[in-house]
Formats: C-alpha cells, structure tokens, sequence
C-alpha cells in the first residue's frame, strides 16, 4: 500500500517492481479468500490481520486491474458474514477467527483496522456497498468499546453482552480474564495504541476527490473540506447533518469561481429511495445501493438536501437469532447496569492499575415475537427520545429507542459470565414467560451491555 502511495507521488518506475516483489512474498490474500476454506474455518486466521489484509487484493488491483482481485474481495467479505458475521458489523475473532456465536469476541483493533481497510477498499473501487458496511462498523462496533474520555477501552466485544467482569471465557485467548473489561491494558496493549485511528481517519474518507474531476461524499457525518479541482477551482463544502441519528444531510458547495463538475453522493442499500433538492427544488429520488451524480454548474452558496428516509429491518445471524435494524444503526436491548472500578494488585504491570466491570441490574433473556416484514413498523416503535448531543455514544445520550415487546426465555440464563448459548429460533414450543413485557432497544453504539441478536419466539395461538 505504502510503495503504490509512494509511487503516486513520485512515479519512480522501480517502486512498481517492488510491489510486485512485496506482493510475491507475502500471504496470498486473494487464493485464500477465492480458493481455500480460510473463512470457513475456526482458528485459521488473526482476527486483526484479517482485518488488515482483507484490502490486500484491491490494493495489488491498482496496478494489476484484474476481475479476481475484485472477487476474491466481494468473496471474503460474504464469507466472513456468512461463517463468523455478528449484528455489529464485524465477526467473531478473539485472538483468531472464531465463528458467530454471539458471544465470542471482536477486538478494538479489528473495528479500527477494518475501517481502514474499507475506506482504502472505497477509495479505489467506490462501490457503495463498501462505504454501508464502512459506516456499520463506524456506528455500531467501535464507539462501545472506548469510554467517553476515551481513557479506557474493551479489548473484545461481545454482540450479546451481559458482564464485563474479570473472568475466563471462551475466547482463544484469555488475558488474565480481562478482556471484557474496561481499561488502559486490559486484555492486550495493542488497542491502547490502535484505537486513536478509528474516528480520525473515518474523518479523512468522508469526502474524495473523483477520476471524473468532480467531488464525492460517501460516508456521511458532519464535516468540512476543501478540495481542489483540475483547473484550478477550490471547492469548500460544509456538511450539516446529525447522522446517523437523522436521515436528511444538508450539504453547501462553495467554489472560488463558478464551475461546472460532478457532485457524487451514495445513496445505501438500506434506503429504499433517497431524495435530493438543489437550492430547494427537487432533482433526483434514486433507489438505494448506488452513487448518483449531480452535474451542473455549481456557484458559491449552491445547497444540496439529501434525504436517507431509514425504515426499520432486521437480519438474521448465527441459530437463526435477529437483529433489529434502522438506517445504518442496528438497536440493541437497554440493560440496567452498575459499574465498579477495580483497583488491580495482583497484576498491575500486564494489566492496569485499576479497570472497571459492569455488570446487569435488570433482565436480559429477552425472545422477540415473530413479526412478519409488512408489520414491523407497527411492533418496532422507533421514536426519538432526546436532542443530538456532541457525545451520543452512552446509554444516558442515546438520541433515539424502538420500544417493541418480548417474552422472557426462562432456559437462558448466564453461562461462564456471559449469556448463555442463544436459544434456536424459531423453535416450536420453545418454553417462554406467558406474560410479554414491554422493553426499549437503543442504538448499538450507546450501549456497554446489550443483547443485539435475539431469539425470535412464536406467538401462542400460533402453537
Ligand atoms: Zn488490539
């Protein structure tokens, strides 16, 4: 990656030659994902090189534009959702790769790690579907595992995740049981220094200069850039939007003198249809999973509206348990907590001085009722709960909730500290509480404890 920036800079002719030679003796990313089990196989890969060689092929493909570089991206992509996929965005891989039970772990460095490897992967190809799972791993996985100081970070995260206590579980690796809890060097030091790249570089990709000598936005937040144009135009943008927590983006374009280019924007597959004003009037109302073009003659003070109308939707993971689904936000179940910080004398030099566990105050074995797609808006009732504040990622701060009902699963309980194995959905006769109680699902990225894929139960007069 470095040798082919490098090369972009300076042209030097050998630096192809040693991208080749780099790209010879090192792991063949492209085999793997194509032509081997790697992903379908428990313990056969880091978690974080993973995420960090899943851009190998794209990378290579920028000097050797061949179809089976793109494949075998798209290919290890599906694959690592099909065999270790969880509601977070990420995949199971404590240390190595390691299914899609919902409770195995997702390191800190995987979240930061995969983003880059997405931005890098969008930059080249700019296919939306990258930036969509790009955005599902900026909201969901990596704001719940740093504190709101960002002073203390989890070292694995659980998709069901009901204690973070000092405990052994089952993840490959076991640092002194503290992975699950939040530290300075809990679990392992590598995400101390690996977590600062996450939002910073998010910041870098959300804007991009275009082959077409245009600008594109394609993930979305709050920004401001200038870009400079072949021919000499700087173009100043400013981003105006609470997204993920609203669906209209408000964009202002400012050139230094009037010009006529392309302003790409990406419409995400999760959004049935988008809907774009310029200067108030309406121009386009494209379908999802796909960038759109506006090309016009743009003058200082142009606004373009977007507007990402989010509906609510649920996938489907490991034993048939879902998640629940808004825009690019997956919700998860609000647990009452209690939190407590441990002052460490048994092993302060591996592990920090002093960490902090959370455990739940209020029940978590929560099955949702069996609701057809037509009426899901009618049981997820979604409804904003509180002004955008600078810092959403807390349960106190989450902006918005989906109130649904559920049933109590007596059967699961806690197992090793942690939930225990998700009951199969949809199970005939699967023994519930007769009693539905109401219950609030708030963002993923608010929570510290959570279930966020559920069991799914059948109604009793379905029986
Ligand atoms: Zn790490």
């Amino acid at each position: 990656m470095v040798v082919y920036w490098l090369y972009n800079i300076t042209g030097e002719e050998f630096l192809l030659d040693l991208g080749d030679l780099i790209h010879r003796q090192t792991f063949d990313y492209t085999h793997a994902f194509l032509n081997t089990d790697l992903l379908s196989t428990t313990g056969s890969i880091h978690c974080v090189n993973l995420a960090q060689g899943i851009k190998a092929p794209l990378i290579y493909f920028q000097h050797h534009p061949e179809q089976k570089y793109l494949d075998a991206t798209k290919k290890g992509f599906a694959d690592i959702r099909k065999f270790n996929g969880m509601a977070h965005g990420l995949y199971g891989g404590d240390e190595a790769l390691h299914g899609n039970d919902p409770t195995q772990g997702s390191e800190l460095c995987s979240a930061v790690e995969m983003m880059f490897s997405l931005e890098s992967i969008l930059e080249i190809t700019g296919d939306a579907g990258y930036a969509d799972m790009l955005e599902k791993v900026a909201f969901n996985a990596l704001p719940t595992q740093a504190s709101d100081d960002f002073m203390t970070r989890q070292y694995f995260q659980q998709a069901n995740q009901v204690m973070m206590t000092r405990h052994q579980r089952n993840f490959d690796v076991n640092h002194g049981g503290t992975d699950l809890c939040m530290g300075l060097l809990t679990g392992y030091p590598c995400c101390t220094s690996n977590m600062h790249q996450g939002w910073p570089k998010f910041v870098q990709n959300l804007w991009y200069a275009t082959a077409d000598k245009g600008i594109a936005a394609l993930a979305y937040s709050a920004s401001e850039a200038n870009i400079d144009l072949p021919g000499g135009v700087r173009v100043a943008v400013k981003e105006e939007t609470s997204y993920p927590f609203e669906e209209t983006i408000r964009f202002t374009v400012n050139p230094t003198a009037k010009a006529v280019f392309p302003f790409h924007l990406r419409i995400p597959a999760w959004c049935k249809k988008g809907a774009i004003k310029v200067n108030g009037k309406r121009w386009l109302e494209p379908e999802g999973n796909q960038i759109v073009k506006l090309t016009r003659e743009w003058e200082k003070g142009d606004i373009v509206e977007l507007t990402l109308p989010m509906h609510i939707f649920k996938s489907t993971w490991a034993e048939n348990s879902i998640s629940v689904e808004r825009g690019p936000l997956t919700y998860a179940l609000k647990i009452g907590e209690t939190s407590k910080l441990v002052k460490n004398d048994k092993d302060p030099v591996d592990y920090g001085a002093s960490y902090t566990e959370i455990r739940p105050t209020t029940p978590w074995n929560y099955g949702l009722i069996l609701t057809p797609d037509s009426k899901l808006e009618e049981q997820y009732k979604w409804e904003v709960v509180k002004p955008f504040s600078h810092y959403p990622w807390n349960p106190e701060n989450a902006p918005s909730r989906i109130k649904t009902r559920a049933r109590r699963i007596p059967s699961w309980g806690l197992y090793n500290e942690m939930a225990g194995p998700v009951p199969y959905s949809v199970t005939y006769q699967l023994e519930t509480e007769d009693k539905e109680e109401d219950i609030v699902l708030i963002p993923y990225g608010c929570t510290n404890l959570r279930i966020s894929q559920f069991p799914v139960i059948r109604k009793k007069q379905d029986f």
